[in-house]
This record gives structure tokens, C-alpha cells and sequence, in this order.
């Protein structure tokens, strides 16, 4: 059970390792712009603007991280492709698109609506 998704685990795995390079970026990014203080109110909101920016990109990537880790608990699991709110079986086609999806597409649909 756990060799079929060794392709996927490993993808899983290259897909963390850049998610991680790109936060660490974005996090470096934010620290720098933080330093520069002097300017005037314009630029302190474009400032602000991309300080938000690299906020929503910095914590879309870390719930991307936070999704593929358990991603690949579940396949040294055994319950990959299980959706971790019903107990159905995930589309394969859907988990080939995102890998690191927890959700049948019913489950994850209704949780859209909330
Ligand atoms: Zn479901």
C-alpha cells in the first residue's frame, strides 16, 4: 500500500521544499521593507499594499505547507486518498490536479459555502 504513492510523495515532497524557499522569500522580502522608514504617505501605502500582498502570499503558502505535510502523513498513513471528512474515496483525477487535496469534491464544495 504505502509504494503506490511513492511517485507522489516525492512530489509532495519537491513541492514543500519550494513552498519553503518561496516563504522564506517572501518572509525576507516583508523583513526589508520593514527597515525603510523614511517616506512619504504614498509610498507608506503602496508600502502597505505590498506588505499585504506578501502577507496573503505568505499565508497562502503556509497553508499550502501545512496541506501537502499532512498530505504525506496520510500516505505513510495509508488513508491518501481517503477524504478526511466523509471517508470516501478522492477522485484519483482530482488528487493528480492537487495532490495534497483532503476532500472529496462534495465535502470540499460544501465547505466553499460556509
Ligand atoms: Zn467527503
Amino acid at each position: 500500500m504505502s509504494n503506490d504513492y511513492d511517485d507522489v510523495r516525492h512530489n509532495l515532497i519537491t513541492m514543500l521544499e519550494e513552498l519553503d524557499e518561496r516563504l522564506t522569500t517572501i518572509t525576507q522580502e516583508v523583513r526589508h521593507t520593514d527597515e525603510v522608514v523614511e517616506k512619504d504617505s504614498e509610498e507608506q501605502a503602496t508600502q502597505n499594499e505590498n506588505n499585504e500582498v506578501q502577507d496573503y502570499l505568505g499565508n497562502f503558502a503556509r497553508v499550502e505547507i501545512a496541506a501537502i505535510k499532512q498530505a504525506i502523513v496520510r500516505i505513510d498513513r495509508g488513508d491518501y486518498d481517503i477524504c478526511q471528512t466523509c471517508g470516501e474515496v478522492i477522485n484519483p483525477e482530482r488528487l493528480k490536479i492537487l495532490p495534497y487535496l483532503a476532500q472529496c469534491i462534495k465535502c470540499a464544495s460544501l465547505a466553499e459555502k460556509i
